[in-house]
């Protein structure tokens, strides 16, 4: 078996750990065989996943872009939807479709990664009475692909067959994924954003202020091994590799994110850095892997901030060092301006005692939180004289309405940090050796 083949298998065991005994393949290349380890049957059109029942397991390989049902228009809305149906319908519940495309010669790979693992996360059918569709675990590159042909485009989907409750029929989003890419984080909004936060980054400060957060890890051993967790654009990864010489894997759960990570990626070929679309609270990272875990500005996005600690936990070396910033909350009663804010993004914003708390219980050690807001405040006040500044440039791609939607949220987040409402903070603390 290949290296490819059992990151597969790695990638697949994660999302359904019960393992694998009716395995079919679709293969458009003879590459993946997984011949010697499942007992499979091989398939080579579409329509004849149609004769298969009881699967666990089902892989398809380069099919969607050769046979057209991912072209360069977009996607063939009715071809995909008998595919991902036929799929559905031949897998057990539980069971594992893995989708592997390659869109290094596709046409546009900026729209069709996010578009397609859209696509396939909200996908919902009724199949014999059951309402079924994918719990999408990633979306990842191909490990072999980068390291050998320096290809950050072949890419895996992972997703697992599960029974959902319908929506409510005016819900505006599907899954939590499908709502940070059509809410906060679109293609216009992460474009403008870049624009304030400068090139690259989706965070407070930019280039200049991720390296004064890096800088608080205390120092780096060279080459070693760091987590991304909501990585965004991809910043702050190819700064902890480039600057630092780390090896680093980013994960988003947004696919316009970090969909444009990649391609940036793939342009600049830095073989240090790779990277996952997948829920950072539920994907399987290993046990003792990384010497360094980095978040900057995600885990206010994160309702169970548990799952989440435990997770950073078990994945982290023992040892190593884990260094977070995240919007927090102050002690000021908070205003209904405030409010409206919060439940707009969802957020799960906590106090400095709650993370330190959090964090004792999960049996880190070293621990140090400390409230950065007055620094908030400062680099607030600096980006949006800058928008005011550069409203020209600004205008060449964006619009009046982008403009006021920035500015008042700059100026609303002034005042939510003068009510002691919004706090910007950080949190580092190690794993006993
Ligand atoms: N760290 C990046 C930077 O500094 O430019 C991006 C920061 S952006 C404010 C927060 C990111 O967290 C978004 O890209 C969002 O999609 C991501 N995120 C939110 N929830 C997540 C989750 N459960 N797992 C992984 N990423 C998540």
């Amino acid at each position: 078996m290949s290296a490819t083949e059992r990151q597969i298998l790695r990638l697949a065991n994660a999302a359904a750990p019960a393992g694998f005994k009716q395995v079919a393949i679709l293969p458009r290349t003879s590459s993946l065989k997984f011949s010697g380890l499942l007992s499979s049957s091989t398939h080579s059109e579409v329509t004849s996943l149609d004769s298969v029942s009881n699967a666990d397991l089902i892989v398809v390989d380069k099919v969607l872009v050769s046979d057209g049902l991912v072209t360069k228009d977009g996607l063939q809305g009715g071809p995909l939807d008998s595919f991902l149906l036929s799929a559905l319908t031949a897998l057990n519940t539980g069971g594992v479709l893995v989708v592997r495309e390659d869109l290094s010669q596709h046409a546009n790979p900026r729209v069709t990664l996010p578009s397609l693992t859209d696509y396939v996360d909200v996908f919902r059918r009724d199949i014999s009475g059951k309402y079924v569709g994918f719990d999408f675990y990633c979306a990842e590159q191909l490990d072999s692909s980068i390291h050998l042909t320096g290809n950050y485009l072949d890419f895996v989907w992972i997703l697992r067959k599960k029974e959902f409750t319908p929506p409510a029929a005016d819900a505006a989003t599907v899954t939590f994924r499908d709502f940070l890419d059509k809410t906060q984080y679109t293609n216009t909004g992460i474009g403008a954003y870049e624009w304030m936060f400068g090139k690259d980054f989706i965070s407070p400060g930019g280039y200049d202020e991720n390296i004064r957060v890096l800088e608080q890890f205390g120092g780096f051993e060279y080459g070693a091994k760091m987590l991304d967790i909501g990585s965004g654009i991809g910043g702050g990864v190819r700064q902890a590799a480039a600057v630092y010489g780390l090896q680093v894997t980013g994960v988003d759960l947004s696919a316009n994110m970090l969909s444009e990570a990649i391609v940036r990626i793939h342009d600049e070929k830095d073989s240090r850095v790779n990277y996952s679309i997948c829920d950072a609270v539920t994907y399987d990272f290993g046990e003792n892997v990384y010497d360094y875990i980095f978040s900057r500005d995600c885990i206010q996005h994160i309702p169970d901030q548990d799952a989440l600690f435990k997770n950073i936990y078990k994945s982290l070396k023992p040892g190593g060092v884990v260094l977070i910033t995240m919007y927090g909350k102050g002690k000021g009663a908070w205003t209904e301006a405030f409010k409206k804010y919060n439940d707009q993004r969802f957020y799960h914003l906590q106090t400095l005692d709650e993370v330190k708390e959090r964090a004792l219980k999960h049996g880190f050690e070293a621990v140090h939180v400390e409230n950065m807001t007055e620094r908030f405040r400062e680099i607030l006040t600096n980006e949006r004289a800058h928008l005011e500044k550069e409203k020209a440039d600004f205008f060449k791609n964006y619009t009046q309405a982008e403009f006021d939607s920035l500015y008042n949220g700059w100026s609303a987040k002034l005042k939510y940090i003068e009510a002691d409402n919004h706090n910007w903070n950080l949190f580092r603390a190690r794993k006993p050796a």
